[in-house]
């Protein structure tokens, strides 16, 4: 039996689980875009989250030294936010197959992630990727609000914001409070997700969530490629639409 987190809960063991995997949470590599590097709360939740959700992140040289162009005045360097995760910096390259319909300044993005064995690119401009280059390469393109709605528990973004907010010396600086101040306008859909939990006012509304969330091959949640990907919806392939429908 597999454990992880600080509940240390079981993953489901059941053997037609294990065959397929679809239906159950799998660990992934996620390639973080420049514009996510660039959004500190947004980029703070993915990095913490990945040791308990299992997600593993990753990103090149090319989307440092473009999300430094981006980050506002006196913000952490990217390059020393990386090294307090104590993550590796992979290499730019050129993908293995031509890319068609990617924007050009995202084409090295993809192309990086995929040479490293990404399986998702997570970047709040989602449409900027290819439909034909993501299911070529089997990758996704997925927004933050839903990757992290998707694949982290409540549990588990509650662990999250506890930890943020025990390093904070300014306010906000408890879980309720974070939440309400910080996800609604960055991170709708996660907001709502986690509203209830933290008992807040119902007058603090999300605002609009991103129109194009998720786009390609593969589920966000078990990771399996879907030859038709027009059957994954909301990211989420049958098997795990299922299980998270229950
Ligand atoms: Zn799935």
């Amino acid at each position: 039996m597999r454990l992880y987190g600080k509940w240390q809960r079981p993953l489901p063991t059941t053997s037609s689980q294990y065959q397929h995997k679809g239906g159950t949470r799998q660990p992934v590599k996620v390639y973080l875009d420049a514009n996510v590097l660039a959004a500190g709360f947004v980029r703070t939740l993915l990095l913490l989250c990945g040791p308990v959700a299992e997600h593993r992140s990753i990103w090149s040289l090319y989307a440092e030294q473009e999300a430094a162009r981006h980050q506002p005045a006196g913000a952490v360097p990217i390059s020393t936010v990386r090294e307090l995760h104590h993550l590796t910096i992979v290499p730019d390259r050129r993908a293995r197959l031509p890319l068609v319909d990617t924007s050009d300044k995202d084409t090295p993005i993809l192309a990086a992630a995929s040479a490293a064995k990404a399986e998702f690119v997570v970047t709040e401009n989602v449409k900027d990727f290819g439909r034909a280059d993501l299911e070529a390469l089997s990758m996704s393109a997925v927004h933050p609000d839903m990757f992290l709605t998707t694949r982290v528990t409540d549990e588990e973004y509650c662990f999250v914001l506890e930890s943020i907010a025990e390093r904070r010396q300014r306010d906000p600086r408890t879980p309720a409070a974070i939440h309400a101040a910080e996800a609604p306008n960055k991170l709708p859909r996660l907001f709502l997700a986690h509203r209830d939990r933290f008992r807040l006012d119902p007058k603090i509304q999300p605002g609009n969530p991103a129109r194009v969330q998720f786009r390609g091959a593969r589920c966000v949640l078990c990771a399996t490629i879907s030859k038709k990907p027009d059957v994954l919806i909301n990211g989420l392939c049958q098997l795990c639409l299922g299980a998270t429908a229950g």
